[in-house]
Parts: structure tokens; C-alpha cells; sequence
């Protein structure tokens, strides 16, 4: 459908002419009364989008598909992908949209995506919608992880559909408007080795380099860098998240992306009392995406795109087998290097500062933490008060007081830079009690408290006055908490 009136934007249709056998042209469900909850104007202006002009009623429709400009083939997306270990052969998006790429202000190609835009042939039983509290929770979620500093899609914007959805109860629904340097997938990848077209096979894993490691296509064996640099990237990607406390929740294999962006904000959430086994999801009844388990999920996933590249890393297949073995075995030590250093700076010490005496003085804290259940964001922001000589705050959240102090010791003794921890120990997380706040809020018709703690997690690491609120754990009487599959 197209309008005069329509806002005009350069739509490419690059996954959608090369990978043409994954991706089925479709259309969103038109919205009876599209209102817009939630406008993300720097990323709007990062796009080269007119905030103003998304604004409009256009512009909404924009936002959710329901006027697509000229040129554009809005997508659905297929993809393979194991789903707390067993195999889906055909998943694809069952409610989104690829609406096409665009070039950003700086030249990068990024996906314009839509989620809860209606049933596509991968629906299977599912109604193809999405509500305006899940929709909210990813918006808030990733625009925090962007703040941050760790890879993820981004959100551009809420639109209400003013079509009434049914889940338990009848809620009001809504499209997020996803942006993504791409949104393959291991999953992805999945889908074309099961194909057993190997053609097609190649040319989604050229798309995966030409648009996130160009540089690969210089490699003596351009897949296995493909390989590599996708290891390297989940390594990093993964480290990141453990040093924030950020639980995914739902790591299935066409939930991470070739890209080294965090992906698929369904239940997700950030662990408050350290503890490795803290899981949040409903669903996750044995505990696999735990806290403590994500670097080795990553690496198990990873082993199934490497089974999934097999064919291009080598024509022999032993050969292929051996190579795909040697890279993954990189993936542990790459973890713990990128951990390790991050951990160093929010413990305010210089890479310098000899690993051997990090380790145990790490290995100590966290020992520390867990057997108090501490706090883990706020506690490490009090610590840089205990570098500043100000003991209070961070000894008050342990249980062994003399520990405590004689590590406190030991790592003074280090010279750690308190205004350096302050940069990378965050204040303000979108902490499970103030998401659920805004969300019931939210869905209630009230937008202020998204508003507000949006304020707060989009600026992380910069304490102001008035957003207490935002720095506290839950209240006791939060209870055990429990997040659900985004629907
Ligand atoms: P997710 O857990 O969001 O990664 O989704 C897993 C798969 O289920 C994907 O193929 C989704 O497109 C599909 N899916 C999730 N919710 C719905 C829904 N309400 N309608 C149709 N498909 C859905
Ligand atoms: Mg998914």
C-alpha cells in the first residue's frame, strides 16, 4: 500500500534479492488505531529519519508496515533453530517483519524490523501479535544494554495497534519497531544447511561477511574466519552480559545473532543477589539459560553453527570437522580474557595488574557476594567508595565482615582507580520491579514511569540526584520473580 502522503525513505531489499529462498515477501496487519507509546529520536536521527515526520500519522504507519514505501519488500525471515536443545527445522518469524535495510548516518547498512505485525506462513499456532507490555520491556531492555556499552538491536519505537489481543486476559497490542546490524541468526544458518543447498548455504554465509567482517573475505579460508570472528564476537558479547548481571533467558540457537548483538528480549532480565543458579523464566524449568550457564550455552550453540558451516570450512569432511574443533576450543579462552579484563575495570585495576593476583582476588569477592546473596550492580558501585577510603557502603552488604576487610586490604593495596569504576559500574539497570512498574503502568495507559525509568538506564553510569529509586534493589516484598516468554 502506498500513499502520496508517505514519508520518504531509501529501503535496500539486500537480504531479501540474495537470500531470496529465506525470506517470504509479506504484509502487516493493518492497525484499526495505531498510536505511538514510544519514540527513540536519536536513533531516529542515527537513521537519517525525521523525528518529526515519524510522528505523523505517516509516519506511524511507517513505523508498523502498514505503508511500506515504494521499492521496499517487506519480509518474513526464515530460520532453523534449537529451542532448549531440540531442533525446530522451520521457525522463521512467525510475527515480524524484515521491512528492508537502510544506510545510517554513518554508512551501515541496518535492518528496519517489526515485531507483532501479524501472522506470516510461520505462525504455526501462534496468533502473530505481540502486546504493548512485552514490546515495552524490549524497548527498555536494549536501549539499556545500548547505554551500557554492549552490543544489541536496538529499539525505535512502541506503536499501540488499538487491536485487543488475547493472552490470558485480553491486552492491548502493539508493533516494536526493531532496528539490527542484521538479524541472522545461527539459527539462520541452520536453515540453509538443512536445506542441502549448498549454493544457498554459501551465499548466506558471504551476506554474514560482507555485512559484519568484510574482512574475512582476505582469509586463507574465508568460512572459518567467518567462524572465527563470530566466536570471538559471542565470546565478547557474552562476558559483557555476565559483568552487568544480564540474563538472556532464552538462548536458543535462533536467538543469537551472527552479528555479536544481543538479540530477542523475551524474558530476559538482571540478576540482583549474585548467585550463578538465578534463573528468572518461567519456562526455564531445569535451569539451562541460567545466569552461570550462558558462557557455556554460548559455546554449545556456536558448536551447531559450526556443524551448519561444515561443508564450506573444508571439502573433506574430517578435515572440516578438525578445523571447526580447533576454532571452537578458542571460544573458552577468548571468554575468560574478555571477562577478565572487564572485571579488572570494575574492580578499578589496570590491565597491567598481573592476572595471577586478579584471579584469586575476583574469585574471592565473588565467593563473598554469593554466600551474602549481595546485590551484584550496586554493590560494585559502592566499591569504588571503599577505593575512595569509604568503607560503609560496600562492607555493608556482605555477611563476613573480616573477609571482607582483608580482601578490601589486598586490593587497596593494588592502587584502584575509584572515578575509572565509576565509568563501567552502573548505577541504574532496568531493574525487574521498575520494568514490571512502567510496564503495568504502561499498559494501563500511564506512561510516565517508562518515561522516567528510561531516563535513568539510558544514562547509566551518571549517579543524579532524585533517582534513588532507580539505584535500589527490590523491595522485599517483590517476592521470587518470574519473567515469561515475551508474547
Ligand atoms: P521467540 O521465543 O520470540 O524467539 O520465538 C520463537 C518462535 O516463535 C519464532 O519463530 C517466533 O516468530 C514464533 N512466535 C513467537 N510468538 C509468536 C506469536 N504470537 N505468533 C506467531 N509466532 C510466534
Ligand atoms: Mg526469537
Amino acid at each position: 500500500m502506498s500513499s502520496p502522503a508517505q514519508i520518504h525513505v531509501a529501503f535496500d531489499g539486500r537480504f531479501a534479492r540474495e537470500l531470496a529462498e529465506m525470506a517470504i515477501p509479506w504484509q502487516a496487519d493493518e492497525a484499526p488505531d495505531p498510536r505511538l507509546l514510544v519514540l527513540n529520536e536519536p536513533l531516529a536521527i542515527e537513521l537519517g529519519l525525521d523525528p518529526i515526520s515519524l510522528r505523523t500519522s505517516e509516519g506511524l504507519l511507517l513505523l508498523i508496515g502498514n505503508s511500506v514505501p515504494d521499492g521496499a519488500t517487506p519480509v518474513a525471515q526464515a530460520y532453523a533453530g534449537h529451542q532448549f536443545g531440540g531442533y525446530s527445522p522451520r521457525l522463521g518469524d512467525g510475527r515480524a517483519l524484515l521491512l528492508g535495510e537502510v544506510v545510517d548516518v554513518d554508512g551501515l547498512l541496518r535492518d528496519l524490523h517489526l515485531k507483532g505485525s501479524g501472522r506470516t506462513p510461520f505462525a504455526r499456532g501462534g496468533d502473530g501479535l505481540a502486546v504493548v507490555g512485552p514490546m515495552l520491556r524490549e524497548y527498555v531492555v536494549s536501549e539499556a544494554m545500548n547505554a551500557l556499552g554492549i552490543p544489541t538491536t536496538r529499539s525505535l519505537a512502541v506503536v499501540a495497534t488499538g487491536r485487543p489481543v488475547q493472552r490470558e486476559t485480553l491486552l492491548p497490542g502493539a508493533v516494536l519497531t526493531r532496528v539490527a546490524s542484521s538479524h541472522l541468526r545461527v539459527g539462520s544458518f541452520q536453515y540453509a544447511r538443512a536445506s542441502d543447498d549448498l549454493d544457498l548455504l554459501r551465499r548466506v554465509a558471504d551476506h554474514a561477511i560482507a555485512r559484519h567482517y568484510p574482512g574475512a573475505t582476505k582469509a586463507e579460508n574465508p568460512y572459518l574466519a567467518l567462524f572465527q570472528a563470530v566466536t570471538a564476537a559471542q565470546a565478547s558479547l557474552v562476558a559483557q552480559w555476565m559483568l552487568v548481571g544480564f540474563i538472556h533467558g532464552v538462548m536458543n540457537t535462533d536467538n543469537m545473532t551472527i552479528s555479536g548483538e544481543t538479540i530477542d528480549y523475551g524474558p530476559c532480565a538482571f540478576m540482583e543477589g549474585f548467585d550463578p543458579a538465578t534463573v528468572y523464566s518461567s519456562i526455564d524449568e531445569a535451569g539451562r539459560y541460567a545466569y552461570g550457564n550462558q558462557p557455556l550455552v554460548a559455546e554449545w550453540n556456536l558448536a551447531r553453527l559450526a556443524e551448519a558451516l561444515l561443508p564450506l570450512l573444508h571439502d573433506d569432511q574430517e578435515q572440516a570437522v578438525a578445523l571447526a574443533v580447533e576454532s571452537l576450543g578458542e571460544f573458552r579462552s577468548q571468554y575468560s580474557a574478555a571477562w577478565l579484563a572487564r572485571m579488572k575495570a570494575k574492580l578499578g585495576l589496570l590491565n597491567e595488574v598481573d592476572d595471577g593476583v586478579t584471579s584469586p582476588l575476583v574469585d574471592e569477592l565473588l565467593a563473598l557476594l554469593q554466600e551474602g546473596n549481595v546485590d551484584y550492580t550496586s554493590f560494585f558501585r559502592n566499591l569504588s567508595k571503599s577505593a575512595r577510603g569509604q568503607a560503609e557502603p560496600a562492607r555493608g552488604m556482605v555477611l563476613d565482615l573480616a573477609a571482607f576487610d582483608a580482601w578490601v586490604k589486598r586490593w587497596r593495596a593494588l592502587d584502584p582507580d575509584a572515578d575509572a569504576m565509576d565509568r563501567v559500574n552502573p548505577v541504574y539497570i532496568p531493574r525487574n520491579h521498575l520494568v514490571e512498574e512502567a510496564l503495568s503502568a504502561a499498559t494501563l495507559g500511564d506512561l510516565g514511569p517508562l518515561e522516567k525509568l528510561l531516563v535513568a538506564v539510558t544514562s547509566p553510569y551518571d549517579e543524579r540526584p532524585g533517582l534513588e529509586r532507580y539505584a535500589a534493589p527490590a523491595p522485599e516484598d517483590f517476592g521470587a520473580y518470574r519473567t515469561f516468554c515475551g508474547t
